[in-house]
Formats: structure tokens, sequence, C-alpha cells
């Protein structure tokens, strides 16, 4: 499942955000490991502008094509996208983990969260959090464990990108309570 051809030098290998293009195991550049934008410009479908011109799919988001049954055409998700729905459903799960989970629901999420991490599509981002997870086994001895876990997890990310880390003591105002 991962795996990247760098053969082909004309590719590009530097995106508009300044990272390197992801491409999958057969060449083609992997939707989910980079941001839409990067993601065009390797398939094509801008080009790099000139200096001090914006990239034509910045400057103005086209208008959301229908089919002929009006269905929206709406695109795959990027790196960015599928990100914040998987922490949003990841959270959402510890926010509603038991607060004392019996023998089988923690064996269950420990599962849940080594599956998770080897089939996460951004293959990239995947394998630096199996890691984190073989290095920091999630704790799941009740729900207040589990969510300071994740936070981490998410924190670990957060670092890896330059962002910064979130306060773990608020997890649950975030994900399960509300700030009122
Ligand atoms: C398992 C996993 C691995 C990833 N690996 C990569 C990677 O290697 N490279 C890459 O480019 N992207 C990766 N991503 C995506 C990345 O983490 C972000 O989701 C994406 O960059 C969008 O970021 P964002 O700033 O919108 O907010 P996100 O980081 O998606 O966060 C969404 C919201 O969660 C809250 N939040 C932030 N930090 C925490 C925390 N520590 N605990 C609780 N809540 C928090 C904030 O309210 C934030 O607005 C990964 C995502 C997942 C789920």
């Amino acid at each position: 499942m991962t795996g990247q051809r760098d053969d082909d030098s004309t590719k590009p290998k530097v995106g508009f955000s300044g990272r390197k293009i992801i491409y999958d195991e057969d060449g083609k550049p992997c939707r989910s490991c980079n941001s839409l934008l990067d993601f065009q410009l390797a398939t094509g479908r801008i080009s790099i502008p000139s200096p001090g011109k914006v990239p034509a799919a910045k400057m103005a988001a086209p208008a959301k094509q229908t089919t002929p049954a009006s269905y929206p055409k709406v695109e795959p998700p990027d790196v960015e996208e599928l990100g914040r729905s998987s922490w949003t459903l990841l959270h959402s799960i510890a926010a509603k983990y038991p607060q004392k989970p019996n023998e089988i629901q923690k064996g269950e999420m420990k599962q849940f969260m080594t599956i998770f991490s080897h089939v996460y599509p951004c293959w990239w981002c995947a394998k630096d959090f199996e890691k984190f997870i073989r290095e920091n086994s999630p704790k799941v001895d009740s729900r207040e464990e589990l969510g300071r876990w994740m936070c981490e997890a998410h924190n670990s990310v957060n670092e890896k990108l330059g962002k910064k880390a979130f306060d773990c003591n608020l997890w649950e105002k975030r994900w399960k309570d509300g700030w009122d």
C-alpha cells in the first residue's frame, strides 16, 4: 500500500504549500496525502504562476458543478479535510468512550486504534501514526485517559506540522461538553 517512485524528473517535487509532493506507488499524486492545490499542481491542472501571481485555483473557487440530476460534484478529500474529519471522529469516539470500560471494550479500542493507523488513507501520514502507536500504546482504562491520549496523539502531529500544541486540559470542552 505504501511506497514512492521518485524517478520521474518532470514531476513537481515541491508544491505551493512548500511541502514535498507525495506520490503513490503507481507514480500518481496521492490525493489524500497532499493539499488540493499541491495535488492540482502535480496532476498538471494548474501550473506554477509567474512571480507575484496567485495560482488560478486560489483566485476564484470554481462554482460547484452539478450533474443533470443536480447531484453535487463534491471532490474527494485532500490531506487537510481528511485530517479534520478524522480527528473529529477520533476525539468524538473518545468523548463517548465509557468512564469505566470493561475488558472487551478496552481490547476493542486498542485494536481499533491500531487498525486505524494501518488503514488511514494518507499512507504517508499513517507511517508516522503507526510508529506513534507502537511507542505510545493507546491508554484505554477510562474515558479521561483515552481523551488525553488522543489529544497527545493529535499534538504529536501538530508538532510535526509546526502547529501550536493544544492544551489537553481542554479536550472535554472542545469535544464533549462545549465551552459554556
Ligand atoms: C492520524 C492522523 C495523522 C495525520 N498525519 C498528518 C501528516 O503526517 N501530515 C499532514 O500534513 N497532515 C496529517 N494529518 C492531518 C492534520 O493533523 C490536520 O488534520 C490537517 O492539517 C488540518 O489541520 P487543521 O489546522 O484544520 O486542524 P486539525 O489539526 O485537523 O484539528 C481540528 C481541530 O481539532 C482541535 N485540536 C487541535 N489539536 C488538538 C489536540 N491535540 N487535541 C484535541 N483537539 C485538538 C482544534 O479545535 C482544531 O481546530 C493527520 C491526521 C490524522 C487524523
